[in-house]
């Protein structure tokens, strides 16, 4: 069994908790969570004849210096960036969690987009996909901005639907295995 954590950073209100709770309990709630609460969820996954054990960090808005995500960020193997696509707002947001982490893992800023892809994986996801009457990202962008950031997969997902919820973690472990196995 391999043992993987993993953290969910965005904007508030995107769906990280909704993620979340949809991956581990297969359930959707139409009220938002206290958005104040950063907890850790265990999930267990069979995938690719292996089996995986998720610690996952549902991060919340508070502090950009909570201990907690400070410590999560540095140890935490993998990154779900989440945004929604009816809020440009939050898209624009994940250019400063994506320095944070930066700094979290004591990346020089000026180190190559290349590299960085090698040693952090990260998974973009554009939530909230069955609000695409209200949309104002478009997928292109999305595609776009993980590409910036370093090459990272993209997807929409929905937390309501369930759409993409399960592809988005077993794309991401993949992500983390081939890390892992180059390191
Ligand atoms: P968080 O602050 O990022 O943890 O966001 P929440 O998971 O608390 O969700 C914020 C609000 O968006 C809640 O009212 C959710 O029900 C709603 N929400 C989350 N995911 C989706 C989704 O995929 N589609 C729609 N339509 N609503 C969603
Ligand atoms: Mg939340």
């Amino acid at each position: 069994e391999k043992e993987y954590k993993i953290v969910i950073l965005g904007a508030g209100g995107v769906g990280k908790s909704s993620i979340t709770l949809q991956l581990v309990q297969n359930k959707f709630i139409e009220d938002q969570y206290d958005p104040t609460i950063e907890d850790i969820f265990k999930k267990e996954l069979f995938f690719q004849n292996n089996y995986y054990s998720l610690n996952i960090l549902d991060t919340a808005g508070q502090s950009e210096y909570s201990q907690l995500r400070e410590n999560y960020m540095k140890l935490g193997q993998g990154f779900l960036f989440v945004y929604s696509i009816e809020s440009r707002t939050s898209f624009l947001e994940l250019l400063s969690h994506y320095q944070q982490l930066l700094r979290a893992k004591n990346f020089p800023q000026e180190k190559s987009e290349k590299a960085l892809n090698q040693s952090i994986p990260i998974v973009v996801v554009g939530n909230k996909s069955d609000l695409d009457y209200e949309r104002e990202v478009t997928y292109d962008e999305g595609i776009n901005i993980a590409k910036n950031f370093g090459d990272f997969p993209f997807l929409e997902t929905s937390a309501k639907s369930n759409i993409n919820i399960l592809k988005a973690f077993e794309i991401l472990i993949k992500q983390i295995d081939s890390n892992v196995e180059n390191s």
